[in-house]
């Protein structure tokens, strides 16, 4: 089976660099199945899972913001954070939701929504993969 090279690198270094057969994400316009040989494209990334398919495993990383470079062998995904499953500190995450939903629920003028939307998202994404 012909495989990809996948890159992952956050602002605090590089995540992983492993070859996989196919790789999914959820760009902004949707999800994405990545195959050896794809045409080259840059599409931004949602707060999601990234997929990692090899031979008789599937991985999972928790990503973040940031942009992937699809080239026909090598995917890099450039993003504002990525963790794998065991890298989530499950009761930070769970922290995180409560403390965003508690955010979303104040009737208070100053809470900014969107950032709070934004940080529970992070906080269930990475409790859907590390949970
Ligand atoms: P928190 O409010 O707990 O800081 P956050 O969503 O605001 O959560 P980010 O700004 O997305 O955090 O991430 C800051 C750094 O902390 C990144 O390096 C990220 O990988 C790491 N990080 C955030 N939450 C977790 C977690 N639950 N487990 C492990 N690492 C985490």
């Amino acid at each position: 089976m012909k495989t990809l090279t996948v890159s992952v690198v956050t602002p605090d270094g590089p995540v992983m660099e492993e070859d996989f057969e196919m790789v999914s994400c959820k760009s902004e316009t949707g999800e994405l199945g990545i195959l050896p040989g794809h045409i080259p494209l840059v599409a931004p990334l949602s707060i999601s899972a990234v997929r990692l398919k090899s031979d008789n495993d599937t991985k999972r990383l928790s990503v973040n913001g940031g942009f992937m470079e699809v080239r026909p062998d090598k995917v890099t995904i450039l993003a504002q954070t990525a963790e794998k499953p065991s890298d989530i500190n499950v009761q930070r995450a769970e922290e995180a939701k409560a403390r965003a939903e508690r955010r979303l629920q104040s009737k208070q003028d100053d809470i900014d929504f969107q950032r709070a939307e934004l940080a529970l998202k992070r906080a269930l994404n990475r409790l859907n993969i590390g949970g």
